[in-house]
């Protein structure tokens, strides 16, 4: 497909089109992007430029094909163009793509949403995960009265600026968690403390409980690589915000719909005061959406006082792609399937990481999983923050060079969807094997 990849001096690159399209993209836009981790800065080289996508595949603009990883970093679950999605998205835009005033469809998808997340009695729809968590933030904090939150090191929750402290994902990517322009009173009020560190977290409400809004956390952590919850860290999670009349909230921007239909909250059986969700729950559109107990919704304007608004929220477009995603995932649940899939990839991926002597450990939660380049089972960020990331870029270019494409980054997780199949997965594996081998 592309030059072969087997030095580090000499990176293989993206064909000449995209080549030519970043050159023009990067004097129009900081970085030739509108999102940071599309940039390819922790693997090197030029980002591919995509022309379309079909079911569990991206095609780029030189004309090459590949199995992709990514999913639009985790909305496609039922893969890309899916005709009933691609419909419902059409029908509705016929019908005008924006009102500024309310639907029956809005209602429609937050009868699902509710349905589906066991923690969300009210929801309100917005345009994006980090609306969605900054929006969440703000009502625990009008709910309680109180000022701190508690972040865990590692864990993305979009670019709110009180939340960019020891972010994850593009965040520790480009080695900036603490972003400039984000002042220190913007995040005084944020504590930051190790993911799955049930003692840290017992000290941190000794010594602040009563001050603690809430506490947000991703219930399977994406944004650092793949990285799973102790029970032990859930439940002190869910006890210690109980006892000390803070909210809990859970950040299922990536896990809502993907790790289970209910989202992490049903996979593990903890269920928090608050959820945030993005990506799947818009099918592909921007749409995001924030819910909890009704007791906590309703302090939101105009049942209450606490003010979040949006010209463009409950978008009927968006609203039509979240909702006919929503029914298909019901449906025709494809979570065992993804399950099977994802045992089988993670299972190869060992393999071939083994026998190619890399010092590795996989990490999975239904159709989402990472191979680390690190020996040590990755809990925390100060053990993620150990990983090669200089093989991971090496290994990064060699799957495109086979046509596959996966996360540019070690510290994303990869997502597949319900097309794809058993033998997709094992071209992947044998892929993968050849690749490793070379490193
Ligand atoms: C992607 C993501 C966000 C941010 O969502 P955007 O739609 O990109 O603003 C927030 N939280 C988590 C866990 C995410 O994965």
């Amino acid at each position: 497909m592309n030059s072969p990849a087997n030095s580090s001096a000499a990176r293989p690159s993206a064909g000449p089109k995209s080549v030519a399209a970043f050159q023009r993209a990067s004097a129009l836009m900081p970085g030739g992007v509108n999102s940071p981790a599309r940039a390819f800065g922790a693997v090197g080289g030029t980002p591919l430029f995509i022309e379309r996508a079909e079911g569990p595949y991206l095609y780029d603009i030189d004309g090459n094909r590949y199995i992709d990883y990514i999913g639009s970093w985790g909305p496609m679950i039922l893969g890309h163009a899916h005709p009933e999605v691609i419909s419902a998205i059409t029908e509705a835009a016929a019908k005008g793509t924006s009102y500024g005033a309310p639907t029956e469809a809005e209602s429609r998808l937050a009868e699902q949403i509710i349905e589906a997340v066991p923690s969300i009695e009210k929801v309100r729809l917005v345009n994006s995960g980090t609306e969605a968590t900054m929006s969440a933030l703000r009502v625990a904090r009008g709910a309680t009265g109180r000022k701190k939150v508690i972040k865990f090191a590692g864990n993305y929750h979009g670019h709110v600026d009180s939340l960019l402290v020891a972010a994850g994902s593009a965040a520790a990517t480009l080695g900036a968690p603490d972003s400039p322009g984000v002042t220190p009173g913007a995040a005084e009020d944020t504590l930051v403390l190790s993911y799955n560190d049930v003692p840290g977290l017992q000290n941190a409400f000794d010594q602040h409980g009563d001050d603690i809004a809430a506490l947000i956390l991703e219930p399977v952590v994406g944004n650092m690589g793949c990285v799973l919850p102790t029970m032990e860290f859930l439940n002190a999670a869910r006890d210690l915000t109980s006892k000390h009349g803070s909210i809990l909230i859970f950040d299922e921007v990536m896990t809502g719909f993907r790790v289970a239909y209910g989202g992490a909250q049903e996979r593990f059986g903890v269920t928090p005061d608050m959820t945030t969700l993005g990506k799947i729950v818009g099918g592909g559109m921007p749409l995001g959406a924030y819910g909890g107990r009704a007791e906590i919704m309703n302090q939101v304007l105009p049942a209450g006082k606490v003010f979040q608004a949006g010209t463009l929220s409950g978008n009927p477009v968006a609203v039509a792609a979240g909702s006919a995603t929503l029914r298909l995932l019901k449906e025709n649940p494809p979570y065992e399937q993804l399950e099977r899939l994802a045992d089988r990839l993670a299972d190869g991926l060992d393999r071939a990481a083994t026998s190619a002597g890399m010092a590795h450990t996989v990490a999975k939660a239904g159709a989402m999983l990472t191979l680390f380049f690190n020996p040590e089972p990755v809990d925390c960020w100060d053990v993620a923050d150990r990983c090669d990331r200089e093989a991971f870029g090496r290994y990064f270019w060699g799957l495109i060079n086979e046509g596959i494409y996966m996360p540019c980054s070690q510290f994303e997780a990869l997502f597949f969807s319900q097309q794809h199949t058993e033998a997709m997965i094992d071209e992947t594996i044998g892929a993968a094997e050849k690749v490793l081998k070379s490193l």
